[in-house]
């Protein structure tokens, strides 16, 4: 029987790394930064690409697991409603000089786990979690960038732009709750930056809004991330209407209005195939 992840049963399970919370920092009111550290990070890297993910691993309250934390072993001994909740996250930032890796998490409420776990850790909890994995960075042939994304994708939007050299150009779109929620973000690029405050819009309305008013002639890479149901609506914009090829696209769907992680990652393939 498949697992939520689409990873068949029996195959081997991914190593983890222990990582141990060096300290938050609040960023904006709804952006948490959690900085990980520790000798567990170790021959840790995560330099190829701009969009490199941790499949953050939470253990249920209550269940008892093996001290090595195997997740072999986990899935093997115990029924599934036991397994480690799975929550996936950007590598906002990993520094192999200092040996500090950072996630950036939406607090968007006291749903969930990896959210409020953010809001409330302290330093000194350890963190495991497999990865990275990874697909994006800015390529150096393409005449422009297009990034588009909510809260959930400014970490990986970030980490983009602080990638592009002098000279690269792109426009950037990233949607917030509000003027509380802008950070303050680095580049060396020519990048057109623009904050749309959501306010009580839908999530995306306002970024598909920006985005069906550009002009998108000329050689350009698109990265579109954030929450599923605007995701699907610019991936019809940008590929079937627009024409984008599939190598100039980065497009998936990071979250799903009123679905938790486990169950948006079990319907995301047949909601918005990859074209
Ligand atoms: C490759 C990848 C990279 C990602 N990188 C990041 C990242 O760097 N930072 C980040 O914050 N998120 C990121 N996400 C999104 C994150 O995995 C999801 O938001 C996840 O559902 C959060 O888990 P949770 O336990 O807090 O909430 P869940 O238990 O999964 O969900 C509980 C409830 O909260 C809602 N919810 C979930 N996320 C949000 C949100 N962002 N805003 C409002 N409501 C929400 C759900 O719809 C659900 O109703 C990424 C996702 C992917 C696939």
């Amino acid at each position: 029987m498949p697992e939520p992840s689409g990873q068949p049963r029996g195959r081997r399970s991914p190593r983890l790394v222990t990582a141990e919370v060096l300290r938050t920092e609040r960023l904006t009111p709804r952006m948490t930064r959690v900085v990980l550290g520790g000798p567990g990070l170790d021959g840790f890297g995560a330099d190829e690409f701009t969009d490199h993910y941790l499949k953050l691993q939470f253990p249920r309250p209550g269940v008892e697991y093996p001290e090595s934390f195997d997740l072999g072993r986990i899935r093997e001994e115990l029924p599934r409603e036991q397994w480690p909740l799975t929550r996936t996250y950007t590598v906002r930032r990993w520094d192999a000089g200092e040996r500090e890796l950072w996630v950036d998490f939406v607090v968007h409420g006291d749903e969930g786990v990896a959210g409020p776990w953010a809001a409330n850790v302290k330093p000194g909890e350890p963190l495991r979690f497999a990865g990275p994995g990874g697909a994006y960075a800015p390529a150096a042939d393409a005449e422009w960038h297009l990034l588009a994304g909510d809260e959930s994708a400014l970490p990986a939007i970030a980490a983009a732009l602080e990638r592009l050299p002098a000279g690269a150009r792109a426009r950037a779109f990233v949607e917030v709750a509000g003027p509380e929620e802008e950070q303050k973000l680095e580049t060396a690029g020519d990048v057109e930056l623009t904050w749309l405050h959501r306010g009580g819009a839908r999530v995306g309305e306002r970024l598909l809004a920006a985005v069906r008013g550009l002009d998108l002639g000329g050689d350009v890479q698109a990265f579109v991330h954030g929450e599923a149901g605007f995701v699907k609506e610019l991936r019809r914009l940008l590929v079937r209407e627009r024409g984008l090829p599939k190598g100039r696209t980065s497009i998936s769907g990071y979250w799903r209005l009123g679905c938790n992680e486990d169950a948006w990652q079990a319907v995301k393939r047949e909601f918005d195939p990859p074209t």
